[in-house]
Parts: C-alpha cells; sequence; structure tokens
C-alpha cells in the first residue's frame, strides 16, 4: 500500500494556464493565442490522433485539409478519396466514420458542427473524449476531455491508486473539477501538452511543471508507477498467405476488403484467411490464380491491436492480358501509392517488389498505442 503524499494542496488550473501561455505547443490545427478554434479542424485533428502521435499526424492532417478544406468538401468527396487520404494512419474505421460524421453535420446540422457535449456525441464516431474535446476547444464549453496524456497527469498528481481502465470515471470526475470558468478550452490543451512535454511516460521533468507543488506522485518519488494498469490480453499470433501478382505489363493485382470489418474498404494484395493456426506450406491452394508460385524468403509481422500477424508472401509474374479473377483489379505499378493500401499491405508490397514508386515512407509507421500526443 503506498503512502498518499503528506500535504496534498490541490492543483491550481490557474498555474496550468499561465505555463500553457509560455509554453504551449504550436500545432497547425491548433488556433493562435486570441484566435477563435475552427470546429472543423479541431474535430479532424482529435481524430486522427486517436491512437496516433501528433508526428505522425502532421502530414496526413495537412494533406486532408488540402483535399477537403470544409466539412461540406469532405461530405461530397467519394469514399475512396476519402480511405486513400486515410490510408497509412492505421485503425480505418475511423476514416469511415469520418466520412459519416460529416455527412451527418451537413445533413443534420447545415453543415455547422453543434456545440456541446450530448449533441456532439450524437454523430458518428464521436466518443466522450472526442466531444469534450470539440466542445471545450472549439467552442470553450466547461467540459473534461481526457485522453490518455490527461490519464497520465491526473492520475500522478491525485495518486490515483486504481488502475485502469476502471478508473477512467475517476479521473474524469477529478478532471472535470479542475476545468475553469474562464479558458476550458486552454485548460484542456495545456494538460494535454503537459502531458506531452512534461509529464512523459518516461522521466517525467517534474522540476519545470507547474504542478511539481501539489503532485502526489512526485511527492513519493514513485511518478513512473503511474497509471497502474490492468494487464492487457492480446490475442494469439495469427498466420496466413499474401499473394503478389505482377503482370508483363507491369500491373499487381489488387481487392478492396469488405466495407466493415478490419481494414474495411482498404486494398490490398488478395491473401488467405488468417488464421492462427494456418499452415504456410499449403498457402498455394489459397492462390487467387494459376501461375508459378514463388514462395519469398522470410515473413512480413505487423501488429494490428488485438492481433500480431505473419503473413508468407508468395509472387507470381503472369502474361499481358491475364485477366483479374472476380472483384479483383489491375493497377499500375506506378499508381500503387494512389491506392488506400494499409500498413500491412505496403509491407507486403515492399516485401515482393522493393520501395512502392511515389510511396511517402514515413506515412505507414502505426505508432504504438497510447504513445503521446
Ligand atoms: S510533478 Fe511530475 S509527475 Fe507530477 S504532474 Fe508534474 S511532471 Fe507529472
Amino acid at each position: 500500500m503506498l503512502t498518499p503524499a503528506p500535504s496534498a494542496t490541490k492543483p491550481d488550473p490557474q498555474d496550468l494556464l499561465a505555463w500553457y501561455d509560455r509554453h504551449r505547443r504550436e500545432l497547425p490545427w491548433r488556433a493562435r493565442a486570441g484566435e477563435t478554434a475552427d470546429p472543423y479542424r479541431v474535430w479532424l485533428s482529435e481524430i486522427m490522433l486517436q491512437q496516433t502521435t501528433v508526428a505522425a499526424v502532421k502530414p496526413f492532417y495537412l494533406n486532408f485539409l488540402e483535399r477537403f478544406p470544409t466539412v461540406e468538401a469532405l461530405a461530397g468527396a467519394p469514399a475512396e478519396a476519402v480511405m486513400q487520404a486515410w490510408a497509412g494512419l492505421g485503425y480505418y474505421s475511423r476514416a469511415r466514420n469520418l466520412h459519416a460524421c460529416a455527412k451527418a453535420v451537413v445533413d443534420r446540422h447545415g453543415g455547422e458542427f453543434p456545440s456541446t457535449e450530448p449533441e456532439l456525441l450524437k454523430l458518428p464516431g464521436i466518443g466522450a473524449y472526442t466531444a469534450a474535446a470539440v466542445a471545450a476547444i472549439a467552442f470553450n464549453e466547461r467540459a473534461a476531455a481526457v485522453d490518455g496524456n490527461v490519464e497520465r497527469v491526473m492520475s500522478r498528481v491525485f495518486m490515483v491508486e486504481e488502475p485502469l481502465p476502471k478508473s477512467k470515471p475517476l479521473i474524469r470526475s477529478l478532471t472535470a473539477e479542475l476545468v475553469p470558468e474562464d479558458r476550458p478550452g486552454d485548460f484542456a490543451q495545456a494538460v494535454m501538452d503537459l502531458g506531452a512535454t512534461i509529464c512523459t511516460p518516461k522521466r517525467p521533468a517534474c522540476a519545470l511543471c507547474p504542478w511539481m507543488r501539489p503532485c502526489q506522485a512526485r511527492a513519493t518519488g514513485l511518478q513512473e508507477m503511474f497509471p497502474k494498469k490492468q494487464k492487457k490480453e492480446t490475442g494469439p499470433l495469427r498466420r496466413g498467405a499474401a499473394f503478389v501478382v505482377l503482370r508483363a505489363d507491369d500491373t499487381i493485382l489488387l481487392r478492396t476488403r469488405p466495407p466493415a470489418g478490419l481494414l474495411g474498404g482498404m486494398a490490398e494484395p488478395p491473401t488467405s484467411d488468417w488464421l492462427p493456426d494456418y499452415e504456410p506450406s499449403r498457402a498455394v491452394l489459397d492462390a487467387p490464380i494459376e501461375a508459378r508460385w514463388q514462395r519469398l524468403p522470410g515473413t512480413v509481422r505487423h501488429v494490428f491491436t488485438h492481433f500480431p500477424l505473419e503473413l508468407t508472401v508468395l509472387f507470381a509474374k503472369v502474361a499481358k492480358g491475364t485477366p483479374a479473377p472476380h472483384d479483383m483489379r489491375w493497377t499500375p505499378r506506378l499508381h500503387l501509392h494512389e491506392e488506400a493500401l494499409p500498413g500491412a499491405m505496403k509491407k507486403v508490397l515492399v516485401h515482393a517488389l522493393g520501395d512502392l514508386p511515389g510511396a511517402k515512407k514515413a506515412s505507414d509507421k502505426q505508432p504504438a498505442k497510447g504513445a503521446a500526443k
């Protein structure tokens, strides 16, 4: 049993805001001091930042905004264009929900985002955190936006012994109590910035922290033990085979995955089922077409949220004019970067073909869950 800090004074939001005024991060989606935040940009960035780092999001955000500068432009875009702009960011259900949400904002609200948490929560893909973040940052509502950074800060300041995710309601109410009447949007961003830059998972810079005095975990020297977490269950390793077919006219066989489910609506070279007991030596039986299949050395590994995947890659060359099987298509190798290929499938293609022409190298990185924003 840990001893709580002897003199636990309440952290003062104004101390944090004073620190924020001096040290706030400049981010492409963030309004400058004194400017009003654009709800579309706030919402877009918050969806992109879920499970993804700021560094990974920046180029996607800027590209997305250029292609879809308004919620109306996004709502009116074809689904394929949205998925293509998202390709490489991972967690693809977010892109489908993003599109559905943009349509709902246009259809139900005339293109204006609602300003309150309850109304925002009714929109597709907007959960408790995003509703609170948009309400606070874009509309200055007194809402408590609690993401991974905020959980870390609050669990340390108040030394919350209960492990996550059970402690979520407690952390939320502790945060809500601190949200000031004035500047709730700045407060939300200030706690996020504190968690991202000072109160980091490892070696927090407590000496620079505006809440050093009231922080209970710091007083005991046990900062890095918080937040406590319940052990996560990860699924067993699944195996499968991926089939890369190169036609003599320099085109590659692709298909689109069904709209629902993992990587729904994304493009891929055909693959087998992914099963814990998949037998790679029998992979050729799952091949999409008859050809001289060559099993490539090594495997492609990718970690999804709930399970790791290991793919054996089979490669074949076929003659010009070979027809694509039902529901598949030939894509010129030079246009592969325009396809909505998820990170796992880019790895497969690189394994078989080498670099993808026109692909942005940094763009298909899948950061660890809970990475600092
Ligand atoms: S004092 Fe240290 S542990 Fe506590 S909130 Fe500040 S940075 Fe985090």
